[in-house]
């Protein structure tokens, strides 16, 4: 469900000025969605911008909603730009999350996962325990059964009388 503006094709304008010394940041055609819904002046330089597209307006809505505008510009600003996306990613996940259950938040599906971890776990521990019964059994099945001469009269005799 991707909307694009048939009427602004290209997202910005390309700096005109790039020979000139300390070039200011030049408006763009299309802002982000954050600038759209902070109603100000989106730059070529907006540090929000290439994680908050204008197609993708709920992603900072419900950002903002949570950590607030400010808070999340700094977290940005704070970070190398190798890891801005990710952080982004991260906010806007534990937003939506936070909206569901605002209690506890990402909590409470850590929690959530972290108990069926610990369940899981026990569930493996005890198969393991269980299988290792069936192998030791196994094993001393066929050891009996070498002991007696590798004759199957034993069992025969044995499944003749019960
Ligand atoms: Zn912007």
């Amino acid at each position: 469900m991707e909307y694009t503006d048939p009427t602004t094709t290209g997202s910005t304008i390309p700096s005109s000025s790039s020979s000139l010394a300390p070039s200011l940041p030049t408006a763009v055609q299309r802002p982000c969605a954050a600038c759209k819904i902070l109603r100000r002046r989106c730059t070529d330089r907006c540090v929000l911008a290439p994680y908050f597209p204008p197609t993708e307006p709920f992603n900072f809505i419900i950002a903002h909603r949570v950590f607030g505008a400010s808070n999340i510009i700094k977290s940005v600003q704070d970070l190398p730009e190798s890891r801005r996306a990710d952080a982004v990613s991260s906010m806007i996940y534990e937003a939506n999350v936070r909206m569901c259950d605002p209690v506890y938040g990402c909590a409470g599906a850590i929690s959530q996962l972290h108990k069926q971890l610990c369940d899981l776990q026990t569930e493996l521990a005890a198969t393991q325990a269980e299988l290792a019964i069936v192998q030791c059994q196994q094993q001393q099945l066929n050891e009996s059964v070498i002991f007696l001469d590798g004759s199957n009269s034993a069992s025969a005799w044995e499944s003749h009388w019960n």
